[in-house]
């Protein structure tokens, strides 16, 4: 979920490999709009389309825009994850475009962490981010020193972790993952599935770090506090640690809230 105001954000060329078309849907999860990732190595003829977005002919058809118009064309479709906003146009792009069309698992032609995804001189790698979703990758364009994050890492505020789907354990360790490429140098810029370019990889991923372990202090509080003996602890949860963020993401907070109280090993009521 997002939190702060912030620059607005158009997309556009972002790095010599990465071009941002912005989807036309904003909204208090989507921030700006979902990012539709162009990838192209410069000179080569076959781009690589990350996350075409929600279903929108409009949208679909600037994406094929931008590539034409380099006389280029596309031969893969990749999915970050299968949350809709991201992924929903994918066959119908994957169609449009005569593409291969690549996600983790859910019936596509899989990829899965370590792939290399070749094509035109380009060179993506695959890094698997589960936590967010269980389906969550991440993909580096070391030509470039970007990792592309989906909704793992945004350009602005933070992410939900979509629990039972998302878990807390595995995205703790997907930062750690991220933030150990940022440390070696591999990863400088972040590409994110919403909101700007990060061009400082290594401070976001702190930020991340780091407001993570606030919140769950804040939620050991809360429990501290008589959040544990609630008829309702999810709830009690939500309103005494995300009063600061507007109640229109508090269906999202409620899920962040329940994979923190799973990760603390707090016995949880069915999903209603
Ligand atoms: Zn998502």
């Amino acid at each position: 979920m997002s939190s702060g105001d912030g620059m607005p954000w158009a997309g556009g060329v972002v790095t010599e490999r990465a071009t941002c078309i912005l989807a036309p849907n904003p909204g208090p999860m989507t921030l700006d709009g979902t990012n539709t990732w162009v990838l192209l190595e410069p000179g080569a003829t076959e781009a690589v389309v990350i996350d075409p977005g929600p279903l929108d002919d409009g949208h679909l058809a600037r994406v094929l825009e931008v590539v034409t118009a380099r006389g280029a064309r596309v031969t893969q479709t990749i999915l970050t994850h299968g949350h809709l906003d991201h992924s929903e146009a994918g066959p119908r792009f994957a169609e449009l475009t005569g593409s291969r069309l690549r996600a983790l698992g859910r019936g596509h032609d899989d990829l899965g962490d370590g792939d290399v995804v070749r094509d035109g001189g380009l060179e993506l790698r695959v890094v698997a981010t589960p936590g967010h979703t269980a389906d969550s990758l991440s993909f580096a364009l070391p030509g470039d020193h970007a990792l592309l994050t989906g909704d793992t890492v945004l350009g602005r505020g933070t992410t939900v972790v979509a629990h039972p789907d998302g878990e807390l354990a595995a995205y703790l360790d997907s930062l750690e993952r991220i933030r150990r490429l940022t440390g070696d140098g591999d990863v400088a810029t972040i590409l994110p599935g919403h909101g700007p370019v990060v061009p400082d990889a290594a401070a976001m991923v702190a930020f991340y770090v780091r407001h993570r372990h606030e919140r769950l202090d804040q939620v050991r509080q809360a429990l501290a506090d008589g959040a544990a003996g609630a008829d309702d602890p999810v709830e009690d949860v939500v309103e005494r640690v995300y009063a600061d963020v507007p109640r229109e993401v508090w269906p999202a907070a409620r899920l962040s809230v329940r994979a923190q109280l799973a990760y603390l090993g707090i016995p949880l009521a069915p999903t209603p």
